[in-house]
């Protein structure tokens, strides 16, 4: 018997352990892999990008773009990087306000383990949950026994990664109380290509390139990569949050220009200079040279500046600034960083994280219809969720 059953030692899960520790209440957290935090070890190229330095609601995506503004307001990015300086971990600023550890994602991981250890929290791993139950208080069978709380916090994560540990039962203990689940979809991933789009971008695989990308609405400007399956590089995974099967993503090869006067600029200055010789300044030759190909276009051929007329610039503007393209698929849950949908937000405290249909039951973290963009959102999201049920739970 404890207060506090916290499932899955991830993210929100030992943040929302250390959180009801601290305030006195016995907190036992339950997690079936062989370690804890594995997410956070592999996270961010093994630097774990923990935060961002500006946090937005517009970086999540949720069908209730409102939910996560509470808790994100109230633990904030500078909060967890005040508990990074105190353990005297030492961080930099990569880019966009995305923050990474110097040395390893561990040393996010020993941070929320010593303060853990220090708040009295215990933590099983092999625990293997069987069931479930509420009566006067949440029953839990494992695999390592049965343990009774007043507070049951599921902290589970998502479905990318299941050889990291990733299971749906979060979904199912959700469903089992009558919470409904938003469909869930891999997201930030790379993108896969058919046969034919891969034939005629042979090469190109390692080939980089800053873009804006866009699906519908939302666009970002990142940089993308050519692999050998598909698209890849932080703009496509972006992007993949907002793409479904079937749609177009449109990429701006030339985003710090404006093409079409920069295309006539150079026809007037450099007539005899050679269009591909003028693309390269800006793009890798290999990448020109695939473009001029792809799908048999021909509108980038190569001829002096001088030789095309107005309404060629004018479509070569457009050709380059919204070439678009279908992507076969996604890579899927395998590679995927995050997932899409999960337990809806409807009956859920978007202040307590406490269930509105159960009283004493918590969803943190992935596990709910919230995703984060790539850049530390992710993970300041199961902080902040994971602080706001701690307080509570
Ligand atoms: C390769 C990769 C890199 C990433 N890099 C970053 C990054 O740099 N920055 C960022 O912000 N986000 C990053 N993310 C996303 C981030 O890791 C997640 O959003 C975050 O870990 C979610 O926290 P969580 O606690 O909700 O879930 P998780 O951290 O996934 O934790 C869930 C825990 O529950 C356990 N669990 C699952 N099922 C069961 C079960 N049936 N019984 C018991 N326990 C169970 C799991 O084993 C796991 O330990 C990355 C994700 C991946 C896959």
């Amino acid at each position: 018997m404890v207060d506090v059953i916290v499932i899955g030692a991830g993210a929100a899960g030992l943040m929302c352990a250390l959180t009801a520790g601290k305030r006195g209440r016995k907190v036992l957290v339950l997690e079936h892999a062989n370690k804890v935090g594995k997410k956070i070890l592999m996270s961010g190229g093994g630097r774990c990008n923990f935060t961002n330095t500006v946090v937005d609601p517009d970086d999540f995506v949720s069908n209730n773009p409102h939910f996560c503004k509470s808790a994100l307001s109230r633990y904030t990015p500078w909060d967890f990087i005040d508990l990074v300086e105190n353990h005297e971990v030492s961080y930099h600023e990569k880019k966009l306000g995305q923050l990474f550890c110097d040395n390893k994602s561990s040393d996010i991981l020993g941070i929320l383990l010593r303060e853990c250890a220090a708040a009295g929290v215990e933590i099983k791993t092999h625990c293997s949950i069987s069931s479930v139950s509420k009566k006067e208080q949440f029953v839990i069978e494992s695999t390592q026994g049965v343990f009774k709380a007043d507070s049951f916090v599921v902290a589970t994560g998502g479905l990318s990664i299941p050889t990291m540990g990733a299971t749906g039962l979060g979904y199912q203990l959700a469903q089992q109380f009558d919470h409904e689940i938003v469909p869930t979809e891999a997201a930030l991933v790379p993108f896969t290509l058919s046969k034919q789009q891969l034939a005629a971008f042979d090469g190109l695989a390692g080939v980089s390139a800053e873009i804006v990308v866009s699906c519908g609405n939302q666009s970002f400007r990142e940089a993308m990569l050519f692999t050998h399956r598909g698209l890849s590089g932080p703009a496509m995974l972006q992007i993949s949050t907002y793409w479904q099967p079937g749609e177009d993503i449109i990429i701006n090869w030339l985003p710090e220009l404006d093409v079409l006067a920069y295309l006539q600029n150079q026809q007037q200055e450099r007539p005899n200079t050679e269009l591909k010789t003028v693309l390269a300044e800006h793009l890798s030759k290999r990448l020109i040279q695939r473009l001029c190909e792809y799908d048999g276009v021909s509108v980038i051929d190569n001829k002096p500046l001088r030789q095309y007329a107005h309404q060629q610039i004018v479509e070569l503007a457009g050709y380059l600034s919204s070439w678009s393209i279908m992507p076969a698929g996604t890579e899927g849950y395998r590679t995927a960083e995050v997932t899409k949908g999960g337990v809806a937000t409807d009956f859920v405290s978007s202040k307590t994280f406490e269930s509105q249909l159960v009283s004493g039951l918590y969803f943190i973290g992935e596990v709910l219809d919230v995703s984060g963009h790539l850049g530390g959102f992710n993970f300041q999201w199961a902080w902040a969720s994971g602080v706001a049920a701690g307080q509570v739970a």
